[in-house]
């Protein structure tokens, strides 16, 4: 048996790669390997300092998600949001404030963070998992499949992609997939690949004291959408939020000043006292990026029939969240297509 060879292969450890990983150890198939470019798992889910700089939050009805956490015995909670909140819709004319119903139930969170979902799903497979290893081509063999890293060579008789199919196009194929399908993939927008978000931590969760919700609307200022980002027992406090793209060229210091005054000016002069505070933009991050982020509010259109063949006869299945017809581009979105990739593979 050849070197580094294995029966699956999947490409990415982002929580579409860990739901195919985690169903597959689930069903008694240990013979898998998962190549992970970035230096940890997760991909599009990280959390740091008790801060969510991916994804967040979710809905009743993202059943896939909901019915995970309950399968891994992860706890959800709802998104704060009593007291006031501030709307933003003119510099020039005063702020607004309204109160949220309480009668509409918030998003959903997860307890202990989005990465508690990550590390719930790799734990079972975590040897298993090569981090630091970036794929560069995929070739048809007469057994299975080569897969070709920075870090050597690998085998297997099948391979999930779960890569963004926008950077996925990196990859160089052989047999060359259809044309159609790299035309689809280069048009597939990567979702939240354009976001830049920001969080801050604090000693006291001083806006909760003035009977502010933490959250701060408009797309006018240098922070469009700001939310309490408190953990679950509300003993760790702090705020996340969304920078205005239109800050993305201007420098980090300039950046930090202009947000720390939009937030000073409506929320109080405590937003200065943080004790930490991080940026993240997406768009500069090569394992979800590429470098033609250049409209804000795209429409994208996911779920494109094309990922749901097969190919180098049948030995490639396509994955992840931007190949689910089902909330394309969400975290359920991306649980729907690892399962549905993981049974496919083993049929
Ligand atoms: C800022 C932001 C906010 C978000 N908010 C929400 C939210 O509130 N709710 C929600 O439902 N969704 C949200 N999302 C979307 C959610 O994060 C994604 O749907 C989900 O995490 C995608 O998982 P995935 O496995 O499909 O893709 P990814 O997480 O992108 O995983 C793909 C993996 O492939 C790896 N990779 C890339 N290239 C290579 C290569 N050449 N070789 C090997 N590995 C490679 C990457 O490093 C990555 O780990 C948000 C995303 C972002 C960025």
């Amino acid at each position: 048996m050849k070197e580094n060879f294995s029966k699956y292969i999947i490409i990415g450890a982002g929580l579409s790669g860990l739901t195919s990983a985690y169903k597959l150890f689930g069903q008694g198939v240990s013979n898998f390997t998962v190549l992970e470019s970035r230096d940890r798992i997760g991909g599009r889910i990280v959390t740091q300092d008790g801060i969510d700089f991916g994804a967040t939050w979710f809905q009743t009805h993202h059943e896939a998600v909901i019915e995970l956490l309950n399968e891994l015995g992860i706890e959800k909670y709802h998104q704060y949001n009593k007291g006031k909140s501030v709307l933003v819709y003119s510099t020039m004319a005063p702020e607004h404030y309204f109160e949220n119903d309480p009668n509409t139930p918030s998003a959903y969170r997860i307890k202990g963070n989005s990465q508690a979902l990550i590390h719930a799903l790799a734990k079972p497979v975590l040897d298993k998992i090569q981090t630091n290893t970036n794929v560069l081509s995929i070739s048809e063999t007469e057994e299975g499949v080569r897969v070709e890293t920075d870090r050597g060579l690998f085998y297997g008789e099948k391979v999930i992609v779960t890569i963004p199919p926008k950077i996925a196009t990196r990859i160089s194929f052989s047999p060359e997939l259809p044309v159609e399908v790299g035309v689809v993939m280069d048009k597939t927008h990567t979702w939240m690949s354009n976001a830049i978000k920001v969080g801050l931590t604090f000693k006291e969760p001083f806006w909760r004291n003035k009977n502010f919700s933490g959250m701060l609307i408009g797309q006018v200022g240098a922070v469009t959408e700001l939310y309490d980002h408190n953990d679950a027992e509300n003993s760790h406090f702090a705020l996340m939020g969304f920078v205005n793209e239109g800050l993305r060229d201007t420098s980090e210091a300039n950046r930090k000043q202009r947000i720390l005054d939009y937030l000073s000016k409506y929320l109080g002069p405590e937003v200065l006292e943080y004790l930490t505070y991080e940026e993240k933009d997406w768009s500069k991050d090569k394992h979800t990026s590429c470098e033609t982020i250049k409209s804000i509010y795209m429409s994208p259109s996911y779920g494109n029939p094309v990922f749901d063949k097969s190919y180098l006869n049948g030995k490639l299945r396509f994955s992840g969240a931007e190949t689910s017809l089902v909330h394309g581009g969400y975290m359920d979105g991306a649980i729907i297509s690892g399962i549905n990739a993981a049974q496919k593979i083993m049929g």
